[in-house]
């Protein structure tokens, strides 16, 4: 199977009442990791490039590696989607360069300004067989260039996302209820804490995700931040050597209902940089005489597989739907 776009996977997920993984690649260990456990599961999956990722591997070198996991499991319907396009340009040079799936986040923007371009990715994407996931309201957190402070985060309007499906004719629709970029998703005055002293996130607007799909009956909606930042890895990044204090995500239980509903892709980059991390922090502390690479990147990939094989059977339900 070649590369694919997200159309038949999210048909499928949305009456299935799962959502397909979106993964952030960035060297081989975690396009094989990602892929390894996609194949062990037998699920769709969806890899993401973001404009951080292609100044540090370079645009071909990461179209290639996927191109091999592509052939490396050849029963995997597998998508090669940009993340977080901001630009005409470089939606264009995803389209032209072998991508299956676009983001153009002009999310930012005021609403008209955010239609015209929406609008201009959709057509040449269309024309050139490539879908088009588009942004309404602002996620707060940090991720590669993408950064919005606390407090200039806001919800998606919900009376908003029919006009701006209409008049864009994007495929898919990222919406902001409450998830976060980052590991630190969310400041401590915004939670509460438990009785071991971690912080618990308030709710994600589930109102909000509900009258989006009221208004947009069978389309697809995307959640991005929604790393769970669990705390076991956490735990151990502190124990050996690192400083995470009050690192916190999204709780699994509302992704897993997130998936039910209308939600087809759900993004995860954290806790694969996590799991990487701390896993290397601790083969690094437990045998300080080591310096080949390949002794802590094996390891490290496989926490990468462990994490998304986890993700793929309790959080996203897509195990088998390949
Ligand atoms: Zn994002």
């Amino acid at each position: 199977m070649a590369l694919v776009t997200t159309t038949e996977m999210f048909k499928k997920a949305y009456s299935g009442g799962y959502a397909i993984g979106a993964f952030n690649v960035n060297n081989m260990e975690i396009v094989q990791g990602i892929t390894e456990a996609a194949g062990e599961f037998n699920s769709p999956v969806i890899l993401q490039v973001s404009k951080g990722a292609r100044a540090y591997a370079n645009h071909t070198y990461l179209v290639k590696l996927v191109e091999a996991a592509v052939q490396e499991n050849p029963d995997i319907p597998m998508a090669l989607h940009l993340d977080h396009g901001d630009s005409f340009e470089i939606c264009k040079s995803c389209i032209d360069g072998g991508f299956t799936s676009v983001m153009i986040d002009c999310s930012s923007m005021p609403f008209e300004d955010n239609v015209k371009i929406t609008k201009q990715v959709v057509d040449y994407a269309h024309d050139h067989g490539v879908v088009v996931e588009a942004e309404l309201g602002t996620l707060a957190g940090v991720e590669d260039e993408v950064s919005v402070e606390h407090g200039s985060e806001s919800y998606t309007h919900p009376d908003e996302v029919e006009e701006f499906v209409t008049r864009t004719g994007c495929d898919s629709l990222a919406i902001a209820i409450g998830t976060s970029h980052g590991a630190y998703k969310f400041k401590a005055s915004q939670c509460t804490r438990n009785e071991e002293g971690i912080l618990v996130p308030p709710p994600l607007r589930f109102d909000i995700l509900e009258e989006c799909i009221r208004r947009l009956p069978g389309f697809p909606i995307v959640l991005h931040g929604s790393s769970s930042v669990p705390q076991e890895f956490v735990k151990i990044v502190n124990q050996y050597g690192g400083n995470m204090p009050d690192a916190i995500g999204i709780p699994e239980a509302e992704l897993r209902h997130a998936a039910e509903l209308a939600v087809c892709k759900i993004n995860i980059d954290s806790d694969i940089r996590l799991a990487m991390t701390a896993t290397i922090r601790k083969y690094m502390a437990e045998h300080p005489d080591h310096f080949d690479p390949r002794q802590y990147l094996k390891p490290a990939r496989q926490a990468v597989k462990d994490m998304v094989a986890h993700k793929i059977q309790n959080v996203l339900g897509s195990a088998g739907k390949a």
